[in-house]
């Protein structure tokens, strides 16, 4: 978790804020190196993340409003939460075989026409 106790930085030095990778451990990057979602509806849901620099890894973790407010006080770039994200999902799960039958229909130009004609 960053520590949002980290001081704010001095005039024309880049904010620097404490974190961990699961893998590499604690270290302080910049914090231009992360990335904040909030999710306006449901705060359980806003999420920070960075890339570490030890190992490339996408290190991922829950945002609480504490962490929210320090993470954007020292200018982590702040993305809302897209609305798809927050759609109820039904339905089959999408296997590679969907996958491919829709390339394969993508691929025949007069099938897709067809659909397209059939369904305006
Ligand atoms: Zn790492």
């Amino acid at each position: 978790m960053p520590d949002p106790n980290t001081p704010a930085p001095r005039a024309g030095e880049p904010a620097r804020i404490t974190c961990s990778c699961p893998v590499c451990g604690a270290m302080t990057l910049p914090a231009d190196s992360f990335d904040l979602v909030v999710c306006a509806s449901d705060a359980g849901r806003s999420f920070y993340q960075f890339t570490c620099p030890k190992c490339s890894g996408l290190v991922t973790k829950q945002a609480s409003e504490r962490v929210v407010t320090g993470l954007s006080a020292r200018g982590v770039r702040v993305t809302s939460m897209p609305l798809e994200a927050l759609e109820a999902h039904g339905g089959p799960v999408l296997t590679m075989d969907d996958l491919l039958d829709l390339s394969l229909a993508l691929s025949k130009s007069d099938a897709v026409a067809a659909t397209l004609s059939a369904t305006s």
